[in-house]
């Protein structure tokens, strides 16, 4: 690379090659997720230190045993989103705040909810130091959903659970969309309701492999 490149160009070129070799060319289409995971500094999320590795192809440790996704399935789950300029979203998992980051590119309005008081702190100046002034971030259990902000046109959740939390099936809109890691405790598959008439229709997205959502609806404690 040429020696006069500020490191801000160069980390938008390594951007720009990890949408187009791992996100791309794995099928994710929609423009407006495309552009949103060329435009947010995904090395403003991961831990000092980690910055070299931000842009490739995997998860990174974001401390407390947790992690901060691997950009093609932000992607995936995002795109299936199908989000709107005036979309209200719940993500349930704030952990870096980088989907977080994403989603306020797409949406009117972004609630994330983390159980871990660091990590809200951290998400939140993450968040900050991006410029992104959307997000709500609150610390609580999000296998109990968050009321004062129901219904959601879209519910994401980045931890995965033996079953969809029946409070957030509940705080979906009428055509709103929920997508969440459900399954064992290695791995999961990747699923998606839509709810229409008041009944949710369940899709597969494939399988994926999160940490653990803890909480009255999800893992306890003391399951692991
Ligand atoms: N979306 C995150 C990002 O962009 O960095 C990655 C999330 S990480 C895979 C999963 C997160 O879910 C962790 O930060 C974990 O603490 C959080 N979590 C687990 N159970 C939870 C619960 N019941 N309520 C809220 N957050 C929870």
């Amino acid at each position: 690379m040429p020696d006069d490149m500020t490191e801000t160009d160069r980390f938008a070129k390594e951007r720009e090659r990890m949408v187009e070799f791992q996100i791309r060319t794995r099928g994710i289409r929609d423009a407006r997720v495309l552009a949103a995971m060329r435009k947010v500094p995904r090395h403003l999320f991961v831990p000092k230190g980690f910055e070299h590795a931000a842009y490739e192809d995997r998860p990174l440790p974001i401390g407390e045993e947790q992690t901060i996704s691997q950009p093609y399935i932000v992607a995936v789950m995002t795109e299936n989103l199908e989000l709107r300029p005036e979309s209200r979203v719940l993500e349930i998992g704030a952990g870096s705040g980088y989907q977080a980051a994403i989603l306020a590119e797409l949406a009117g309005s972004v609630i994330s909810i983390e159980r871990i008081e660091n990590l809200a702190d951290r998400a939140r100046k993450n968040l900050a130091r991006a410029g992104i002034t959307t997000v709500r971030i609150v610390v609580c259990d999000g296998t109990e959903g968050y009321p004062p902000g129901a219904p959601y046109d879209a519910i994401i959740v980045t931890a995965a659970s033996p079953a969809v939390p029946q409070p957030l099936i509940d705080q979906l809109a009428e055509g709103g969309r929920l997508v969440a890691p459900i399954g064992p405790r290695d791995c999961q598959d990747l699923v998606k309701l839509v709810k229409r008439d008041g009944r949710v229709e369940t899709t597969s997205l494939g399988g994926v492999c999160f940490v653990p959502l803890i909480g009255e609806f999800g893992w306890k404690g003391d399951d692991l």
